[in-house]
């Protein structure tokens, strides 16, 4: 059995500056890095590098950059044969520009992440009679997202949804096709309609995402945890204390502890555990893919931390 992925592969293209330049203003950086990203595909990488056997669907540009993302997804051991060589669309590219000071600009390019379609979603279905858990999120149309909901759905398959990046609107049909929500704060304020930053307002905004239709909500709450409902309890894990450097990815690993967990045969509450753990470790390190705990790492921080399960 493996667990699915169904997303958004990029190739991020990063400089590093003094500072970020004025409208209009050429600056000399310092360095240049050439980085595999997209939230489909760290998710992919996440749950690969947790040991978990991991197929990712989704789109790169055959003739930029197409190769070697799907090579780097192998190297991560990820299972890459349903995703498509688009001849008529470039691999999704974010141009990322970041200061001394951490702040950075970022534009982004979905490229063939904009393609995906109900061909993908043909392709996802085939993969479905061995799969356990479907992971989603919303760097790919929401009518393919939609359409894989679906079919994992009517195929008893576990979905999951990121639903980062935050969007203002879901369709109405796609939450009671979803098991487990999991935005963050800023993400589940803009689903909900109301601001999201304490333990009460993501349980509040938690019990509207269930009445929506969704199985489980999780609200990820950063250093503060996550708080999770179900139509039978509403619980808070709290964050493991660690020596956070960068949560870039920290919600992409959560997302992968959580479905690792799950895969385990582990319950709804011990899956939380296992993605603040999962969240907590990205959190230390730099980087998106860069920072994704192996199973080893995260295995000794676990027992580390008293965690029995
Ligand atoms: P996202 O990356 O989607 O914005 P969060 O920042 O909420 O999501 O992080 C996801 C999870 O990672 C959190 O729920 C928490 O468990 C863990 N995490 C994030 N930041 C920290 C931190 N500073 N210390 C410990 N755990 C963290």
């Amino acid at each position: 059995m493996s667990i699915i992925v169904f997303g958004s592969i990029n190739i991020d293209l990063v400089v590093t500056a003094p500072r970020l330049p004025l409208a209009g203003e050429t600056l000399t950086g310092e360095n240049f890095f050439k980085i595999p990203g997209g939230k489909g595909a760290n998710q992919a990488v996440a749950l690969s590098r947790l040991g978990i056997p991991t197929h990712m669907l989704g789109r790169v540009g055959a003739n930029n950059f197409g190769t070697e993302l799907v090579k780097s997804l192998q190297d991560a051991g990820v299972q890459t044969s349903k995703i498509f060589l688009d001849e008529n669309a470039n691999s999704g590219v974010a141009i990322i520009t970041v200061s001394h000071s951490g702040e950075n600009h970022i534009v982004v390019i979905s490229g063939a992440n904009g393609q995906v379609n109900q061909e993908d979603v043909e392709r996802l279905t085939q993969l479905l009679p061995t799969a356990k858990a479907l992971l989603l999120q919303l760097e790919i149309p929401i009518s393919a997202v939609v359409a894989a909901a679906k079919v994992a759905h009517d195929a008893n398959i576990t979905v999951i949804l990121d639903p980062a990046p935050a969007p203002s609107h879901l369709p109405a049909e796609l939450y009671p096709l979803v098991d487990i929500i999991t935005p963050n704060e800023v993400e589940a304020g803009q689903l909900v309609g109301f601001p999201v930053n304490n333990e009460d307002t993501a349980a509040k905004a938690a019990g509207v995402l269930l009445q929506r239709g969704v199985k489980s909500a999780i609200v990820k709450l950063g250093a503060a945890g996550a708080i999770c409902a179900t139509p039978e309890e509403t619980f808070l894990v709290p964050a493991f204390t660690v020596d956070a450097v960068d949560t870039v990815a920290a919600g992409d690993a959560f997302n992968a502890g959580l479905a690792a967990a799950l895969d385990h045969g582990l319950s709804l509450h011990q899956a939380v555990v296992w993605g603040t753990a999962a969240g907590a470790l990205a959190a230390t390190k730099l980087g998106a893919q860069t920072s994704l705990p192996d199973r080893f790492t995260f295995d000794a921080f676990l027992k580390d931390r008293g965690v029995k399960f």
